[in-house]
């Protein structure tokens, strides 16, 4: 992984699952690696834990459902960490229901927190990547905005319309030293994965070719890659790390 020592990386919900590995894989690059967080106690017993292990990473309060949230947060990280280099849209959240049960509710918070989050953050951070003709904006989609799933309308939209976006914006910058792509991730080990009952788990793994569940550092991995010198070719696309339980 080239050229990210010393960048700055925002990675919405990094005190996640996924989130979290994705900021020790930045930060193991090089990277000044900032998270941003909405459950303060819980972003506290984090970065307790981040630093006992040794990282240094900065915390940002933002609910990214919240443009206004997002531009305060937006002009704080400029001002203190002279804007963002590489921008990683992972915050996310689910609230399933079949369609003829999901309430406006269910879909408004899942489409506000998935998709009009990435529009609310990047928004903040896209002119300063203009200005250094250099950035990266990796958008964390899902296999389910690839394939659908019962009782995701919500969650599926939400999913398949961040790759919209990311591929119109990869137009619009890809001449300005910018890259945007998404990753679409399968089944991740994650707590929230991991807490589903071990005889659902066993159904699910047993729909995955490799035969398990794929590992958050997997899916750092292809972030590292996609932001490093090294990805500089790859815009606009969808990347997949299913285990092969979506192939297109
Ligand atoms: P987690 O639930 O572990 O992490 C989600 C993160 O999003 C948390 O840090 C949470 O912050 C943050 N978040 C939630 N709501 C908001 C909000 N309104 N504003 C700001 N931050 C918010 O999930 P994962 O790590 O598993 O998922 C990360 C991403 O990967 C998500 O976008 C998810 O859809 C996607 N994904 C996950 C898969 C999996 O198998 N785990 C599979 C495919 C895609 P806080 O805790 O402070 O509320």
């Amino acid at each position: 992984m080239s050229g990210l020592n010393g960048k700055v990386a925002l990675v919405t919900g990094g005190t996640g699952g996924i989130g979290s590995a994705i900021c020790v894989k930045l930060a193991q690059a090089g990277c000044k690696v900032v998270s941003t967080y909405v459950d303060e106690a819980q972003a506290n017993d984090w970065k307790a834990k981040m630093t006992a292990a040794g990282y240094d990473f900065g915390l940002v309060k933002c609910d990214v459902g919240s443009f206004d949230d997002c531009k305060a947060m937006g002009e704080k990280v400029n001002a203190e960490y002279g804007g963002v280099d590489i921008l990683v849209n992972n915050a996310g959240i689910t609230k399933d229901g079949t369609f003829r049960k999901m309430s406006g509710d269910q879909w408004n918070a899942v489409l506000t927190v998935n998709l009009d989050s990435v529009f609310n953050v990047t928004k903040q951070f896209i002119d300063g990547m203009l200005g250094k003709s250099w950035g990266r904006v990796i958008n964390i989609s899902s296999i389910n905005g690839q394939k659908g799933q019962f009782g995701q309308t919500n969650y599926s939209a939400a999913k398949a319309g961040m790759h919209g976006f990311t591929m119109a914006l990869a137009q619009e910058t890809a001449k300005k030293g910018i890259t945007v792509n998404s990753i679409s991730p399968g089944y991740i080990g994650t707590e929230m994965v991991m807490a589903i009952a071990e005889e659902v788990r066993n159904q699910i793994i047993a729909q995955i070719p490799v035969g398990r569940l794929g590992k958050p550092e997997e899916i750092a991995a292809l972030v590292g890659f996609l932001a490093s010198e090294d990805g500089a070719f790859i815009t606009g696309a969808n990347i997949a790390a299913n285990g092969g339980q979506h192939m297109c």
